[in-house]
């Protein structure tokens, strides 16, 4: 496929969501070379000219966490608590994927996350059952063309049936193998260093629990595979052994006081609050904004697309209004829309280490771009267009996306993709990996992870 060097997204209303530059009602963004090159009004260039007259203009969007593996899972959890989530995901599902199911299952992902805006993913991947699927995985995400982090999961995945020994895999740290593993895909695929895609780690869920000495150990682990983010889902306890080490982003952390939550934010690491999740399972109070408040970076995630289809706007909205009922009857708000979205590129960009890459329309950051069309009907006409991305509208206007310059969604459309194609491949392996789960031994597995944690 031709990639145009130059691209000129002219005439719509740019939320560049960088302080400095703030809004153009009617403004251009030139993208040259996979960068931006201006961002202003009346811009003139030799470019492929995309109109987005009428449309909002904003920055890639960013889920700062995801278990993208789980997209051939869609619904499968929605009406699952936490512990079930735990033993039918974690412990079962995760032993029906062959390489084959690893590759679609991040592909569709990735495309999932390109049709909604999303140009930037965290991939908390803890699916690293054999150096197949890991490869696989990889690819899925690269063919995809959506960018981010692949952090690999430094922890074991359960693929028998014998619930002593998947207990015992749960249990210990990360095999030897896992380090080996990550290092074939790291050198294979995340060569350069710049690249969209880019190399992470994801600690195991028991890392939280470990004595300081056996965490920090773990950490220097993952630190010694050089990544370019480390992530981890988090509790109640704060890390003391963090500052150090390379870009951390932390999930959930529900419970963390607001001393932890500002030691946190002086230590520059980045928090992600998983709306849906944490309101649907209990997790606890959702954190984004009490650290955005400290001076933290957060960022929000979709985490499970099992449960929930990945529209961080959606996640904004939802985190928005949980902020909002806090207060009774208040005489005005103190949280608006577009600090909500903030978390969904500015901050979430900071929170993963990519603030001179994504997360704004600025000179010089990745050309990432999105044009959303309100629905003409229900969006239009447009007051505040931060508020219009939250509260009116989804997925389906996403007109344009841009990811390093190349033109992957144009006119409401995957440029270069077979949906017809993709939606049968999945639906044949979602097939698949459902007659492999219901043989699994049900009655054996349940309770394998009940105590483990916490
Ligand atoms: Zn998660």
């Amino acid at each position: 496929m031709t990639v145009p060097s130059n691209t000129l997204i002219r005439g719509g209303h740019v939320l560049t969501m960088d302080p400095e530059l703030g809004d153009l009602p009617v403004g251009d963004v030139l993208v040259t070379d996979g960068r931006i090159a201006a961002v202003g009004t009346e811009i003139v260039a030799d470019a492929e000219v995309i109109d987005a007259s009428g449309a909002i203009v904003l920055p890639g969007l960013i889920d700062g966490h995801r278990h993208v593996w789980q997209s051939l899972l869609r619904g499968v959890a929605s009406d699952w608590s936490l512990p079930e989530y735990l033993r039918e995901a974690r412990s079962m599902y995760c032993a029906c994927f062959d390489p084959d199911d690893a590759y679609l299952a991040n592909y569709l992902g990735g495309l999932e996350s390109i049709n909604a805006g999303i140009t930037t993913v965290v991939d908390h991947s803890h699916l690293q059952r054999t150096p197949e699927i890991t490869d696989a995985l990889v690819r899925g995400l690269l063919d995809s063309r959506v960018g981010g982090v692949f952090c690999y999961g430094l922890q074991n995945v359960p693929g028998m049936t014998d619930p002593g020994a998947v207990r015992d895999l749960l249990t210990r740290l990360p095999d030897d193998w896992h380090d080996a593993n990550a290092q074939t895909v790291r050198d294979k695929y995340f060569a350069d260093p710049r690249q969209r895609l880019r190399f992470g780690i994801a600690l195991p869920e028991s890392a939280p629990y470990l004595p300081a000495d056996v965490l920090d150990a773990l950490v220097a682990r993952a630190t010694a595979l050089n990544p370019s983010l480390i992530t981890g889902h988090w509790n109640d306890r704060c890390p003391d052994v963090f500052p150090s080490h390379p870009q951390i982003s932390l999930t959930h952390a529900n419970h963390l006081s607001d001393d932890d939550l500002t030691a946190l934010a002086e230590a520059g690491i980045g928090l992600c609050t998983t709306p849906d999740i944490e309101c649907g399972m209990g997790t606890g109070p959702l954190l984004a904004r009490r650290f955005a408040s400290r001076g933290g970076a957060a960022s929000l995630g979709t985490d499970i697309t099992s449960y929930t289809r990945a529209d961080i706007l959606a996640q904004a909205r939802l985190l928005l209004q949980v902020e909002r009922s806090a207060d009774a009857l208040p005489p005005t708000v103190t949280w608006r829309a577009r600090d909500a979205l903030d978390l969904a590129t500015r901050s979430a960009a900071t929170s993963l280490g990519l603030a001179s890459e994504v997360g704004t329309l600025t000179t010089g950051t990745r050309g990432d771009v999105v044009v959303v069309r309100p629905d003409p009907l229900g969006a239009t006409p447009v007051g505040d267009p931060a508020a219009t991305l939250l509260f009116y509208t989804s997925p389906a206007e996403v007109e344009t996306v841009v990811v390093e310059g190349e033109l992957v969604k144009r006119d409401g459309a995957l440029v270069g993709v077979d949906i017809a194609d993709v939606r049968q491949l999945a639906e044949e392996a979602a097939e698949r990996i459902r007659a492999r789960y219901d043989r699994l031994p049900r009655a054996a597995l349940e309770g394998v992870w009940s105590g483990l944690f916490g």
